[in-house]
C-alpha cells in the first residue's frame, strides 16, 4: 500500500468555498483599513529568534513554550513568526520609516505559528489580521485605531461589540504595580501553579493572564493596576475613554486585563462580541511605546492590534455578507457534432464580457454534462449545437426551471447577467 499523507497536526487546508469567505473577510479588512490611510506591509514568515525573545519577552508563554524555532544550515537560530508586531517594528527601523510623515499606518494579513494544543479555533498555523499606528503618542491615536477595528468588525456582521479596556501604565506605573502585586502574591505563593511561582520572581504581571484555576483564585483580591498608575498614565486612559464616549464606542474597564506580551505599555484592549464566549477575545492589542527603541530605533510611541482570523471566521454571523461567496460558474456544453474547442472559444468571449463560465473540456453526453453542472450548483448552462453555431447563437437553459431560450452570441453575456447567472 502506498502511504497517504495528511496535513501536519494543528495545520489545515482551506478549500473552496470556505476560501471565498476568507477572501471576502480579508477584502473587507483591506477596504476599511485603506479608508483610515493604512498601507499593507508583508514581512517574512522567518525572523531571527532573538527578535521575539527581546520584544515579546522571555517569560511569556509565546516565547517560552510556543515558538517554532530551529537552527538553519549555517547554525542561525530562526523562528516562524508567532506574531507580527515585532517584525513590523523591525521593518520600521530597518527601512528608516521614521523618515516618513508620522504617524505611519500599516496593516498586515498572514500566517503565524505557535506550538499550542490544537482545539477548535486554536491552530498551530493560524492567520492574523493586524494594524500598527507608529509614531503618535496622543490618546486620539488609540481612539482612531479602536474605531477602525470596531468598524471592521461591524462590517463583517458582528454587533453588540464591547471593547475591554485597561491601562498597564508607563514604566514607572508598572514598576510600582510590580512591587504591590508581588507583596500581595508572596503570601499566596504555595497556592500558585508552578509556572506562576516562577513568574512571581521573573515577571509578576504575567501571573494575571494565567488561565489556571488555582492562580485565578489566588488573584481574587489582588490590587488592580489602576491604583499604581502615574498621573500621566491616568490622564492618557481618561482621554482615550473620552474619545470613545464621543464616538459612541461601547467599552468596559477590565482591571485585570494586562495582555500576554511584555512590550505593552499604557492602553491595552480586547474585544468581545455577542455569540463568542466571554473567554474568547477575537482581537487584542495595545500600546507599545518602548518597543521600537528596544529594537534599535529612536524612541517611538505606537499602538496596534492583532485579530485571529480563524476564530473570527468560525464565529462569523450567519447573515454576514462575506458568507455569500461567489456564485457557481455557468457551464458551456458542446452538443452534437460541435467540437469542444468551439465552447472554449465562446467561453473566452463570455469571460471578456465579465461572465464566470467553465466548459466541458472533453466530449460528453448532454445528460452527464447537465448533471455535473447541477452538482456544481450552476444556475444555468449554455448549449452550443450545430444549429446554434451556424446561426451565431447559443441556447441558454435555466437549471431551475428547465426553460430554454435562443440568444444571439454577442448578446449572451448580457442575457446571462439579466438571468442573474455568474
Ligand atoms: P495574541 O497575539 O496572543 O494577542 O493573539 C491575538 C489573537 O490571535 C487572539 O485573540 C486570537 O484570536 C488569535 N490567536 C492567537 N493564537 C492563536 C492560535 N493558536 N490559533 C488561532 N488563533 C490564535
Amino acid at each position: 500500500m502506498t502511504r497517504q499523507y495528511q496535513s501536519v497536526k494543528g495545520t489545515r487546508d482551506l478549500l473552496p468555498p470556505d476560501t471565498e469567505v476568507w477572501a471576502a473577510v480579508e477584502g473587507t479588512a483591506r477596504q476599511v483599513f485603506r479608508r483610515y490611510g493604512y498601507g499593507e506591509i508583508r514581512t517574512p514568515v522567518l525572523e531571527e529568534t532573538e527578535l521575539f525573545v527581546r520584544s515579546v519577552g522571555e517569560s511569556t508563554d509565546v516565547v517560552g513554550k510556543q515558538m517554532y524555532t530551529f537552527t538553519d544550515r549555517k547554525g542561525r537560530s530562526l523562528t516562524l513568526r508567532p506574531e507580527s508586531t515585532a517584525p513590523v517594528a523591525r521593518a520600521y527601523v530597518e527601512h528608516g520609516l521614521a523618515e516618513l510623515p508620522a504617524p505611519v499606518r500599516l496593516f498586515y494579513i498572514g500566517s503565524h505559528f505557535r506550538y499550542e494544543r490544537p482545539q477548535k479555533g486554536r491552530y498551530r498555523q493560524f492567520s492574523q489580521i493586524g494594524a500598527e499606528l507608529i509614531g503618535e503618542e496622543a490618546p486620539l491615536a488609540d481612539v482612531e485605531l479602536l474605531s477602525m477595528l470596531v468598524r471592521f468588525l461591524t462590517g463583517v456582521g458582528f454587533d453588540d461589540l464591547t471593547v475591554l479596556l485597561n491601562s498597564v501604565g508607563d514604566e514607572a506605573s508598572r514598576a510600582a504595580y510590580r512591587a504591590v502585586l508581588t507583596d500581595y502574591l508572596r503570601p499566596h505563593r504555595d497556592q500558585l501553579s508552578e509556572d506562576s511561582q516562577r513568574r512571581l520572581e521573573t515577571n509578576p504581571l504575567r501571573v494575571l493572564d494565567s488561565k489556571v484555576d488555582a492562580d485565578r483564585q489566588a488573584l481574587v483580591d489582588a490590587p488592580a493596576i489602576e491604583e499604581s498608575l502615574s498621573d500621566a498614565s491616568r490622564a492618557h486612559l481618561a482621554a482615550v475613554r473620552d474619545g470613545l464616549d464621543a464616538l459612541g464606542i461601547a467599552y468596559r474597564i477590565e482591571p485585570r486585563l494586562v495582555r500576554g506580551l511584555d512590550y505593552y505599555t499604557e492602553t491595552v484592549f480586547e474585544i468581545v462580541a455577542e455569540g463568542l464566549g466571554a473567554q474568547d477575545a477575537i482581537v487584542g492589542g495595545g500600546r507599545y511605546d518602548g518597543l521600537i527603541a528596544e529594537l534599535g530605533g529612536a524612541p517611538t510611541p505606537a499602538i496596534g492590534f492583532a485579530l485571529g482570523l480563524d476564530r473570527l471566521i468560525e464565529a462569523l454571523p450567519e447573515d454576514a455578507p462575506q458568507r455569500r461567496g461567489a456564485p457557481a460558474p455557468t457551464t458551456l456544453v458542446a452538443v452534437g457534432e460541435v467540437a469542444p474547442i468551439e465552447t472554449l472559444r465562446l467561453a473566452e468571449e463570455l469571460r471578456q464580457g465579465g461572465c464566470t463560465v467553465v466548459t466541458e473540456l472533453a466530449p460528453r453526453s448532454l445528460k452527464s454534462a447537465l448533471r455535473r453542472a447541477a452538482r456544481r450548483a450552476a444556475s444555468h448552462v449554455v448549449l452550443l449545437g450545430d444549429d446554434e453555431l451556424a446561426a451565431g447563437e447559443a441556447t441558454l437553459r435555466s437549471l431551475q426551471t428547465g426553460e430554454q431560450q435562443r440568444v444571439r452570441r454577442e448578446e449572451l453575456a448580457i442575457a446571462l447577467a439579466a438571468e442573474g447567472a455568474a
